[in-house]
């Protein structure tokens, strides 16, 4: 065990892991093997080093883990700064996972953490299997389901048709939007997914075009006025330019319009930041919520690895919009959930007369299947790859053609897509009066 200066940060951990308590998990039994699997054996997954994912370094790092990897994509953005406090001025411009993992490691001793400035999708099985626990600090609902599926797809069967614990590697998903936030603890197979609750997240907020245009009563529906309906008006721009959130001219224009109208209504709260947010969907960070919501996953992530108390089951909400207001409750698993559950191939209603990019357009329309670029095969025949470029362009020539030239009346198609690993099974059929819902 780790003996000298840090000593004195460990000895809670002795308390709690050395003597029996009463929120015990009934497998604890206390001993000094369970510090020993935590500095020694345990490994952990840190899924994103951003807001939340600064927060649960720090938190994992401090409550005993010794073996951590971190995995992001981005690299430091001066905007980071005011929260993502492992990063300094300095360090703009650089990988988020290496700088990360870089600090603790030069802030806690005897850590063994490593950062990959990588992108998740990217990670073959092996990698995510050699870990024990996962904790994900995500802001992308995409990325989150993608994370959830993969898990999914690592669990194996005994013989006998049981589930393989040690296959089994728990996924603890945080969640913040503003002052609003989740943790969850996820057992793959065992307990409710995020698949099997995904309509706890809305598609994406979007306002009544009526209420935007006629009845306008937060600085959110001036916003969209301004981009939704003057912008395609007076082309600012030059003909045919879309707005770009990134684009400091759009925003400041859009900003501009939304507070004239928000001036002729009475309504307050249009600002250059809510403008960009709203145009780019993102609802802004706020520091107290992620760290909140880190203490809670790192919580679930040591009892898990201890059982020195039961874990949260399975969800915990929290809201400090207008004052402080936590909740935990059990998320039911679906049985029919088609990332955990037994489901069915989704029926899909089409006419014979629709072409298979109409077929496409209705599926990345789905708001159950939220999918963005699909590919289709059936009984291993490519329909449609949507990716690499080169099936692209082999595929292609089936866009055009008419449904009942391709499929037959009740067969089943593939879905395949970047963000479902385990694809989806299609039933399609014929139906002369569908409508594609336009
Ligand atoms: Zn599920």
């Amino acid at each position: 065990m780790s003996q000298g200066k840090d000593e004195g940060k460990l000895e809670d951990l002795y308390l709690i892991t050395l003597r029996n308590g009463p929120f015990a998990h009934e497998s604890f039994s206390p001993s000094e093997d369970l510090l020993n699997f935590l500095w020694n054996e345990c490994k952990v997954l840190v899924v994103g080093a951003g807001g939340l994912g600064c927060e649960l370094l720090k938190d994992l790092a401090l409550s005993g883990f010794r073996n951590i990897e971190v995995i992001d994509l981005d690299v430091v953005d001066v905007t980071n700064l005011n929260r993502q406090f492992l990063f300094r001025q300095q360090d703009v411009g650089k990988p988020k996972a290496e700088v990360a993992a870089a600090f603790i490691a030069k802030r806690i001793s005897g850590i063994n953490i490593k950062g990959h400035h990588a992108n998740i999708y990217d990670q073959p099985r092996e990698f995510y299997k050699q870990f024990n626990l996962v904790v994900a600090g995500l802001d992308s609902i995409d990325a989150r389901r993608w994370l959830n599926e993969t898990l999914i797809d690592l669990v194996e069967t005994n013989d006998d048709g049981t589930i393989d614990v040690s296959t089994v590697i728990p996924l603890i998903d945080g969640g913040t939007e503003g002052f609003r936030g989740q943790a969850r603890v996820i057992i793959p197979k065992m307990s409710a997914c995020f698949e099997c609750n995904l309509d706890l997240f809305p598609p994406q907020i979007s306002y009544p075009l009526c209420t935007i245009a006629n009845t306008p009563r937060l600085p959110e529906h001036c916003i969209e006025y301004a981009s939704v309906i003057l912008w395609p008006q007076q082309q600012p721009f030059g003909a045919g330019t879309k707005v770009d959130g990134d684009n400091p001219e759009h925003v400041k224009w859009i900003f501009e319009r939304a507070q004239e109208r928000a001036n002729q209504f009475h309504i307050q709260g249009v600002t250059y930041r809510l403008s960009q947010g709203v145009i780019k969907h993102i609802i802004p960070a706020v520091a107290s919520t992620n760290a909140i919501v880190a203490a809670s996953c790192a919580n679930e992530a040591f009892k898990l690895a201890t059982y020195i108390a039961n874990p949260l089951n399975n969800y915990m909400l929290y809201n400090g919009e207008s004052g402080v207001y936590t909740y935990a409750f059990e998320t039911e698993r679906r049985e029919e959930c088609p990332a955990c559950g037994r489901a069915q191939p989704k029926k899909i209603c089409v006419s014979p007369k629709w072409t298979l990019a109409d077929l496409i357009e209705v599926l990345r329309e789905d708001t159950e299947l939220r999918v963005k670029s699909p590919s289709l095969t059936v009984s291993s025949r490519a329909l449609y790859y949507s990716s690499p470029a080169s099936l692209e362009q082999a595929t292609k020539e089936n866009l055009p053609q008419s449904l009942d030239c391709l499929l037959e009346e009740g067969c089943e198609i593939f879905l395949t897509d970047p963000a479902l690993p385990l694809g989806r099974k299609l039933q399609i059929f014929f139906h002369k009066c569908s409508k594609k819902n336009k």
